[in-house]
């Protein structure tokens, strides 16, 4: 692709000459940085950040969103610093270059961890600005199309990334075209026989089919006519893995699939998408249960569009009508509602992310990789169901819920308490699986607790993820492991660590390498007497400026309380296995506490009092040894 296409895009919707100017010089930027790279593909490198630019520009974003594509993997793949992007581009862009710039090569952890590492870092710059996960989609889409030149290898692990992280993300973004495009592209690297298959029966234009769908586009279109409606009316693409999924879904061989004839209706206003549901309800006849409006319900994800499916010349037709602000949310998303209003200050849009920020707060505790790529997978892809309150609020749940489910949605004490439901006034049994349009009220009872077998029934990750909570706080811990004899406030005199010539310092342990006493350890300096001390290798201090960096050292006696903090897959005995092991080194424990976090990973922290450095370094070994444990770590300093 040459430049000039991107420039020609670029000008079709912004005609400010100087931020014109800006991408110009941001572009010959890239060129420059990337000079000696090439691609898998044989091609320049700059041929990458060019062709994601392009992609952005056909969605219309904002300048800093097309220089900081140019830019994106100028940082990774060149000596350019942050700091001179910031200076030659400004703050903005310079931000947006960083939520997609990688995290440097981490030691001892896997591609997998790595990239999850990567995901959350990215995901974490987008609460603050959306744009930077829009200019992830755009790379990822880039990098599928071109995915043909690695390996068997790569193709497969990035492809199943692929549909587990960034289909959905496009999803829950509402940026249908992105999602379609990378599902199909990793359905073809994955299934390629099957894939094959797929575009011979569904992506070929045969003459018949073509012909019965003008005849439909006909008898409407002058329908309409006569009640004044102007309406596009299109013929819809197949999006072959979604197929594909619903054939898995419902258990049906290839051979059974129909080649159903989709047709899409846009006009002017919401006033006219009735009017064409009317004029189709009254040419053909509808198939009962298959209408719904988005229009008055949308979507979580901003969807809005009238669904309804009718018998047309002897075989069943679907139709979307929805206007064209809907049409391009419905393919854009979140890039379009950008446009449209902006993102500062607009609440709808902030609700909108609210999940975003959810799953990253539920995540903050737990030691990321698997558990985090588990919660971006469950929920993302399940098609979606609402239900009410008896005061009329919606609630948005993935289908096949159960009013559990519901309970927790609602609140947590509810879902706690919750002892039976009645959906549209009938008492119904706990598993019923609830419908569209339901509305529920949840009994409750005060002395009323989680029981196990609701695990079995529900299917959010939320009410998962409480009840086994709740059952792990309930567990009994081993008698004999706990003690009160410790008096801890007369030796909480100190800290851990000791910093070079600094008398009381203030200390926590970095979160981001959670240094334990085998680790050479430094301080950072966060503000006045307030330090943080982290592993000299973790590569967070890179970015620190060096200056702030002081010299520290473990306390060989240090004489307090400390907080140890396991994570660990969860298995039956796992807590008493841990506390038992830490009191057979001689070390009394208390407190001890267990919460489970997400669905198989359990949280155990206790306190001890050390005899000196070599006892935690001691204790650490051991509770390492032990089955199923993830990480360990000191929780204070
Ligand atoms: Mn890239």
């Amino acid at each position: 692709m040459r430049f000039r296409t991107l420039l020609m895009e670029l000008k079709s919707y912004n005609k400010n000459i100087k931020e014109v100017e800006r991408v110009k010089q941001a572009y010959k930027f890239a060129s420059e940085a990337h000079k000696t790279h090439r691609r898998a593909s044989g091609e320049h490198f700059i041929q990458h950040p060019l062709n994601v630019a392009y992609i952005l520009t056909k969605l219309k974003m904002d300048a800093d969103t097309i220089i900081a594509s140019l830019l994106h993997d100028s940082i990774e793949d060149s000596n350019v610093t942050l700091e001179y992007v910031d200076r030659t581009f400004g703050k903005e862009v310079a931000m947006l270059v960083d939520g997609v710039t990688k995290l440097t090569e981490l030691k001892v952890k896997t591609i997998e961890e790595h990239e999850a590492e990567n995901i959350r870092k990215m995901l974490m710059a987008s609460t603050k600005d959306i744009r930077v996960i829009i200019i992830k989609l755009a790379d990822k889409l880039h990098n599928m199309r071109t995915i043909s030149y690695l390996t068997k290898e790569q193709q497969q692990r990035i492809c199943n990334e692929t549909l587990n992280v960034y289909a959905p993300l496009a999803y829950r973004l509402g940026m249908a075209g992105i999602k379609w495009e990378l599902e199909d592209l990793s359905f073809k690297y994955i299934e390629p026989e099957m894939y094959q298959k797929f575009k011979e029966k569904f992506g070929k234009k045969r003459s018949q089919r073509e012909q019965e769908i003008k005849a439909i586009i006909k008898i409407l279109e002058n329908e309409l006519k006569n009640h004044n409606i102007s309406a596009k009316i299109l013929g819809r693409p197949k999006h072959f893995y979604s197929i594909y999924k619903k054939m898995i879904m419902k258990h049906r061989t290839f051979e059974e699939l129909h080649d159903l004839i989709g047709l899409r209706v846009i006009v002017k206003d919401i006033k006219e998408c009735y009017g064409v549901l009317g004029t189709i309800h009254n040419i053909w006849k509808p198939i009962p249960g298959e209408f719904n409006d988005y229009i008055a319900m949308p979507k979580e994800n901003m969807y809005q569009s009238l669904h309804t499916a009718v018998i047309a010349l002897n075989q069943p037709v679907e139709f979307q009508i929805r206007t064209d602000e809907m049409d391009s949310i419905a393919e854009e998303g979140i890039a379009a509602h950008w446009k449209y209003k902006g993102i500062y200050g607009n609440e709808t849009f902030d609700k909108k992310l609210s999940w975003l920020k959810q799953m990253l707060e539920w995540q903050q505790e737990a030691d990321s990789t698997k558990e985090f790529m588990d919660y971006l997978k469950v929920d993302f892809f399940e098609e979606e169901i609402y239900v009410f309150t008896p005061k009329g609020k919606v609630i948005h749940l993935p289908k096949g819920s159960c009013p559990i489910d519901f309970a927790f949605a609602v609140h947590t004490s509810i879902g706690e308490r919750c002892i039976g439901a009645v959906v549209n006034g009938r008492i119904i049994p706990l598993r019923y699986e609830l419908k569209n349009g339901d509305i529920i009220s949840i009994m409750t009872a005060k002395t009323a607790n989680p029981k196990r077998d609701w695990l079995k029934m529900v299917k959010t990750t939320k009410a998962k993820s409480k009840i086994i909570q709740f059952i792990r706080a309930s567990q009994k811990i081993p008698i004999g492991a706990l003690t009160k004899k410790l008096s801890v406030s007369a030796r909480e005199d100190g800290s851990l660590v000791e910093i070079k010539s600094i008398a009381k310092p203030d200390v926590k342990f970095a979160k981001c390498c959670h240094p334990i006493p085998d680790d050479e350890i430094i301080a950072y300096n966060i503000s006045s007497n307030k330090y943080s001390i982290h592993n000299i290798e973790c590569n967070k201090i890179d970015q620190k400026k060096r200056n702030k960096v002081i010299l520290a050292r473990w306390k060989e006696n240090p004489s307090l309380k400390i907080i140890i903090k396991v994570f660990a897959y969860d298995r039956v005995g796992l807590f008493a296995d841990i506390l038992n092991t830490v009191a057979a080194t001689g070390t009394n424990i208390d407190p001890a506490k267990a919460k489970a976090i997400g669905n198989d990973l359990v949280e155990c922290s206790f306190g001890i009092i050390p005899e000196d450095l070599e006892q935690i370094k001691y204790i650490i070994s051991r509770i390492r040894k032990i089955k199923n444990i993830k990480s360990v770590y000191i929780d204070n300093a």
